[in-house]
């Protein structure tokens, strides 16, 4: 597929508003992983290269619809500038006084980044009239000759004004990374190559049950680990200790691991975790401990899976010929609690077909752990959209650009 930038016709001189995805991890001023900047700027550079005068707007972590110094994205534009390698306008605020300034002063090829749109209640409104006023305001920033490129694959799963409404109002394009995104994604959902095998983990448990739903129709196998593990354990009638648990998914699981059961879908859970009687804090050396699954101490949480359980993942997924992973294994943040993130990481990279890695944590851990990106067939910077395409769900954001 491609961009869609051609659709736009010659876009030199004219000002493109560019949704991109820049939540980054700060820890105050630094950014800790650059991985969804650096996914950003094909596009940009198209653009810049292309001679138009490129007005980037993104969000920055939740705040709650006003500034707040820390959500600014100012380190973000920074960062930015130094990959393209050149100079970046940062505007103050979103589609004030300093973000009119900022865009009128672009020359050709020119780039901006304006401030935080969540710093603006309109931008993530339920109520469609707010939100619309918000895009108005957005799209004047490029005045009448302006137009629309989509290229924040992490948000387009929301309908909100900078990603969703501002497509109603623009003549707008898919970016570079939409685009690849897309077209890599949707071979997960169509007539994917067999073996095909899901790897679950992570912490937001309840977000990510829903997907298991569809892919019960879908996979041949769904390995499960990180905090999702122990609410399978518990419906299985295990203690699980302290683990995360969410007990009002219980029936659901429930009801999940029936119908694997009927359908010959296996849903692969760990023999073996990893327990300690604390969450890994900084003034606390960790005590990690391997447990059967079935017999994690009251006492005690769950951390990560344990080395059989990794072993097994690992089989499983070398053994695969499209194979898809969202959410670390276990608490990877702490060395001692790493170990089953890095078997599952490992193993895709041995894939002998399409491995996919979505999830911004999954991402990040990749990184982290050393890894080299390019060992993996995909890694998508968009947790949520990939999950919801995977649940067969409509995304708004891609929706409203096929119109
Ligand atoms: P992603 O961003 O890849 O979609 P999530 O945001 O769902 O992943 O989850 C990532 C977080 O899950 C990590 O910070 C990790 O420490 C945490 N995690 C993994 N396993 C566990 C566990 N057993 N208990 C608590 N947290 C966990
Ligand atoms: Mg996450």
């Amino acid at each position: 597929m491609g961009s869609t930038l051609e659709a736009l016709g010659d876009v030199r001189g004219r000002r493109v508003l560019v949704r991109s995805d820049l939540n980054v991890p700060l820890d105050g001023q630094r950014i800790t992983d650059d991985g969804r900047v650096r996914a950003s700027v094909p596009t940009i550079k198209e653009l810049s290269d292309a001679g138009a005068r490129v007005v980037v707007t993104a969000h920055l972590g939740r705040p709650k619809g006003e500034p707040e110094a820390r959500y600014s994205l100012a380190p973000v534009a920074k960062r930015l500038g130094e990959l393209l390698g050149r100079d970046v306008a940062f505007a103050s605020d979103t589609v004030g006084p300093s973000a009119h300034e900022t865009v009128e002063s672009l020359q050709d090829g020119d780039v901006s980044v304006v401030e935080n749109v969540r710093f603006n209640p309109g931008e993530t409104s339920k109520d469609d009239a707010e939100r619309g006023a918000f895009a108005d305001q957005l799209a004047a920033l490029v005045g009448p000759s302006g137009c629309f490129v989509s290229d924040g694959f992490g948000v387009v799963h929301r309908k909100q004004a900078s990603v969703y409404d501002v497509a109603l109002r623009l003549p707008h394009a898919m970016g570079q990374l939409v685009a690849t995104e897309m077209e890599v994604l949707r071979k997960l959902t169509v007539d994917p190559e067999r073996p095909y095998v899901v790897v679950l983990g992570g912490s937001k448990v309840s977000d990510k049950l829903g997907v298991i739903d569809n892919l019960l129709g879908k996979a041949d196998r769904l390995l499960i680990g990180g905090g999702m593990v122990f609410t399978f354990l518990a419906a299985q009638g295990h203690e699980v200790g302290r683990s995360l648990l969410e007990a009002d998914q219980l029936d659901i699981v429930r009801g999940y691991l029936d119908r694997a059961a009927e359908s010959g879908v296996a849903i692969v859970l760990p023999t073996d975790i990893v327990v300690d009687t604390a969450f890994p804090s900084d003034d606390r050396e960790p005590q990690p401990r391997v447990v059967p699954a079935d017999q994690i101490p009251a006492d005690s949480l769950g951390l990560d899976i344990g080395p059989e359980s990794a072993r097994a993942f690992a089989a499983d997924i070398t053994d695969a010929r499209t194979v898809f992973w969202n959410g670390p294994m276990g608490v990877f943040e702490t060395a001692a609690f790493a170990e089953g993130t890095r078997a599952v990481a490992q193993a895709l990279t041995e894939v002998d077909g399409l491995s996919v890695v979505g999830g911004g944590d999954s991402a990040a851990a990749v990184r982290q752990l050393g890894f080299d990106e390019a060992a993996f067939g995909h890694i998508s910077t968009g947790g949520g959209a990939s999950l919801e395409l995977l649940e067969g769900k409509e995304l708004p954001g891609i929706t409203v650009l096929e119109h």
